[in-house]
C-alpha cells in the first residue's frame, strides 16, 4: 500500500487538509487539494464560484481538475461532493489508496462552524451535516477502500491508524493468508493458483469475488478483473466456492475483502448474517451483492435493476412471469416499480401464490398463460440452460409484439428466444440482465459507473 497514491474523500471537517499535511510530512510526499486547484483555475473563491456561477460549473470545474491531477504518489484532498460523481471516481482509484474519513455530525459541525463556507441546504449546520451525510453515504462507502473514523480521535492517532493500514494492507496477514489457502484447496484454475500465490505474499491487493456453490463457471472473475486492469485499480477478483455463507463471512472482513457477488445456494441465506440489508434486497428476499468496510456488511440486490433497466420504454400492461424462485422476486420487483399488472406461474403454484402476495401480484399455473394473453413474458426458469432444449410456455402465447425476457444467458439466445424471434416477438436476452445487474454491482461496490456498452463489447 506504501507505494500507491492517496486520496482522502469525506465531508469537510472530517480531517482531511490536517491528516493531509501530517501524511506528507510523515510519508515525504507532497500533496495537493482539488478545492484548492479549483481556485486558483477560478481565481476565486470556492464560496464565490458558487454564488456567481452556480453549483453546477463547480462540478464541471472538479471534474476538469481531478481528470487532470498527476499519478505520482502525492497525498490527494478532495472536495466533499466530489465522489458524487462516478467520472471523478474513476480519476481517483486509478493506482489509489482511497480513504474515507468520517465524523459524527455534531463533531463535523462544530469543527465547520465560522468556516465562511456557504450552506448547502440553509438548515441549521448539524442538521444540515447530518442530511447532507445521509445522502452521500452510500458514495463514500463505494468509493473508499478503508474508512478512518476521526470523530473522537487526534489528527496523530488517525495518521497512526492511516499508517498502519498502509504498511499492513487490508485485512490481518494470517486471516488472509488462510482465506486465500481455503480458495486455493477449491477447483480454481490453475493460473488462478499462482495468481492467488502472488496475492498471498502481497498486502496491498484488496480481493473481492464471487461466493456460491458452485459457482466456478461464473464469467464474473474474467469481466471484473478486466474492469479492475482498465481503471488501474490494485485489486483482484476471484471465486470464493464455498459451502456455508456464514462461516465466510465471519472471516471475510478479516482477510480484507471488500466486495462479493452473492449467487446460487446464499442469496437468501446470506441475509441473516449481514450487518445491514437495503431495503430493494430486504423486500424481495435475496441478496447478491454485498459490501465490506470497517468490519461491517452491506447487503444489496441488483438483480431486480438488471430486470428493470431493459425494459425501459417497453410499454404494455400484463405481464407473466414463469417460475416463483428467487430471480422471479426480482423480476416481481422490477415489473411492480415499472407499474405492471403482473401474474406469477409457476409449476409448484402454492410458491407462486406466496411470492404473489408479498407484491401485490396475481399467480396460478403455467397453463393460465395462454388465456391472458400478456404483453410480456419473463422467463424465470432454468428451462433452456445448457443443451435443454425445452421451451416454458406453449408457442401460442409468442404472439407477434409480445416482449420476451428470459432470465438464461447460457446460451444467449435460449430455444425460447429463438422461437421468439421467428413469431415476430421482441426479445431480451439474458445477458443483459446479466450486464445491467453487474454495471450496478460495480458501481455499488468501488463507486464507478462501467457504460453498460463496454461490458457488452466484453461479453461478446
Ligand atoms: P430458483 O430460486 O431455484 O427458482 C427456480 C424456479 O424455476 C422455481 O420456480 C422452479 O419451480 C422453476 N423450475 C426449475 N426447474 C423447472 C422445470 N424443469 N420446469 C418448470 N419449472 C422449473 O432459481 P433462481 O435463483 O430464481 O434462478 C432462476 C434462473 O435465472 C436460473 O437459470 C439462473 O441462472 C437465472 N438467473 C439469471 C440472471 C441473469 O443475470 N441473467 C440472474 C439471476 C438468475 P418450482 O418452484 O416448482 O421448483
Amino acid at each position: 500500500m506504501a507505494d500507491r497514491r492517496i486520496v482522502l474523500i469525506g465531508y469537510r471537517g472530517t480531517g482531511k487538509t490536517t491528516l493531509s499535511a501530517l501524511l506528507q510530512e510523515r510519508l515525504g510526499r507532497t500533496g495537493t487539494d482539488t478545492d484548492h486547484l479549483i481556485e486558483e483555475k477560478a481565481g476565486r473563491a470556492i464560496a464565490d464560484i458558487f454564488s456567481e456561477y452556480g453549483e453546477q460549473r463547480f462540478r464541471e470545474m472538479e471534474e476538469e481538475v481531478i481528470r487532470t491531477l498527476p499519478g505520482d504518489m502525492m497525498i490527494i484532498s478532495t472536495g466533499g461532493g466530489a465522489v458524487l460523481n462516478p467520472v471523478n471516481v474513476a480519476s481517483l482509484r486509478r493506482d489509489s489508496l482511497m480513504i474515507y474519513l468520517d465524523a459524527d455530525p455534531g463533531v463535523i459541525a462544530e469543527r465547520i462552524s465560522g468556516s465562511g463556507r456557504p450552506s448547502l441546504t440553509g438548515r441549521p449546520p448539524e442538521e444540515e451535516v447530518r442530511s447532507v451525510l445521509a445522502d452521500r453515504l452510500s458514495a463514500y462507502r463505494s468509493a473508499a477502500d478503508v474508512r478512518v473514523d476521526t470523530s473522537a480521535a487526534s489528527p496523530d492517532e488517525s495518521v497512526i491508524e492511516i499508517m498502519a493500514y498502509l504498511t499492513h494492507g487490508p485485512g490481518k496477514a494470517d486471516a488472509r493468508s488462510d482465506l486465500i489457502s481455503a480458495v486455493q484447496n477449491t477447483q480454481i484454475p490453475q493460473t488462478e493458483q499462482q495468481i492467488l500465490d502472488i496475492i498471498k505474499a502481497r498486502n496491498d491487493i484488496i480481493l473481492y469475488g464471487i461466493l456460491g456453490n458452485p459457482c466456478m463457471h461464473s464469467l464474473s472473475p474474467r469481466i471484473w478483473n478486466r474492469l479492475f486492469h482498465e481503471y488501474r485499480m490494485p485489486a483482484h477478483y476471484t471465486w470464493f466456492e464455498m459451502p456455508d455463507p456464514g462461516v465466510f463471512l465471519e472471516r471475510a472482513s478479516d482477510a480484507g475483502i471488500r466486495g462479493l457477488s452473492v449467487t446460487i445456494p446464499h442469496k437468501e441465506t446470506i441475509i441473516p448474517y449481514l450487518s445491514e440489508v437495503r431495503h430493494d434486497a430486504s423486500t424481495i428476499g435475496a441478496v447478491n451483492t454485498v459490501l465490506i468496510q470497517d468490519g461491517k456488511t452491506f447487503g444489496y440486490n441488483t438483480d431486480w435493476k438488471g430486470v428493470y433497466r431493459p425494459l425501459e420504454g417497453a410499454g404494455g400492461e400484463k405481464a407473466v412471469i414463469i417460475g416463483a424462485g428467487g430471480g422471479a422476486a426480482a423480476a416481481a420487483y422490477a415489473l411492480d416499480m415499472r407499474g405492471y399488472s403482473t401474474y406469477i406461474l409457476n409449476r409448484t403454484v402454492e410458491r407462486a401464490e406466496n411470492l404473489a402476495a408479498r407484491f401485490g401480484a396475481e399467480a396460478g399455473p403455467v397453463s393460465l398463460v395462454e388465456s391472458l394473453r400478456p404483453d410480456l413474458i419473463v422467463n424465470t426458469t432454468p428451462i433452456g440452460m445448457g443443451n435443454d432444449s425445452r421451451i416454458p410456455v406453449p408457442l401460442s402465447v409468442l404472439k407477434p409484439g409480445v416482449r420476451v425476457f428470459d432470465f438464461v444467458y447460457t446460451p444467449a439466445d435460449t430455444p425460447l428466444l429463438r422461437a421468439a424471434l421467428e413469431r415476430g416477438c421482441f426479445v431480451i436476452p439474458g445477458t443483459e440482465m446479466f450486464i445491467h445487474q453487474l454495471a450496478e454491482q460495480f458501481k455499488i461496490l468501488t463507486g464507478i459507473e462501467v457504460p453498460t456498452n463496454h461490458i457488452r463489447e466484453m461479453m461478446s
